[in-house]
């Protein structure tokens, strides 16, 4: 049983990591997507919401199981008995900070090992920050993440103004 932990704050989730959860299911017997908390990035979505939004997301895949988690990612990969994290890469601006975290990881469990999937051409350019500031200057998202996540944000964006500050638009 290879399972395997696909770490991120999927604030929201968006089709770029529906991509990358798909070909980690196809590879491995089990994936765990982890929504870490992460209060440090002052996600718009609270953590259960996030979750709920990728449980969704996901539920036609029947390998691929959601969590929360909090605390160093190596214990928890570790505590799952997961073989490795997996991790998306969009383009080479993704590079240089997954090649830190990866090794970071590595240095501080020699055993974790961290496999990379790049998304299809078409998704490359697809983040949650640009996801979420389309949504703010009122764009159609619709492309770009599953349709409750659409709903999710006019409910959110509707309700709290800006959670991350003012925007410079797009
Ligand atoms: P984090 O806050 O850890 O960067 P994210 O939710 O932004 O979490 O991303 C989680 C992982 O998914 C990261 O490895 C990121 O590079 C990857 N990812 C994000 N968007 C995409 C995308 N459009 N295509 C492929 N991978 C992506």
């Amino acid at each position: 049983m290879r399972t395997v932990v696909y770490p991120g704050s999927f604030d929201p989730i968006t089709n770029g990591h529906l991509d990358v959860v798909q070909r980690a299911a196809k590879m491995f017997d089990r994936v765990i997507l982890a929504v870490a908390r992460n209060e440090g990035k002052h996600p718009l979505f609270s953590l259960d919401e996030r979750k709920r939004m990728a449980l969704s997301a996901v539920s036609n895949l029947g390998n691929v199981v959601v969590e929360t988690f909090e605390g160093l990612l190596v214990d928890y990969v570790v505590h799952h008995k997961a073989c490795a994290v997996v991790r998306g890469l969009r383009a080479v601006s993704d590079f240089e900070f997954e090649f830190q975290l990866a090794l970071m990881n590595r240095k501080l469990n020699e055993n974790v090992e961290t496999v990379f999937l790049m998304p299809k051409d078409s998704y490359s350019f697809l983040s949650s920050r640009l996801v979420k500031e389309v949504a703010r200057l009122k764009g159609d998202v619709s492309p770009f993440v599953p349709t409750e996540v659409v709903e999710a944000l006019r409910a959110k964006l509707k309700t709290a103004k800006d959670s991350t500050g003012p925007t410079e638009g797009l």
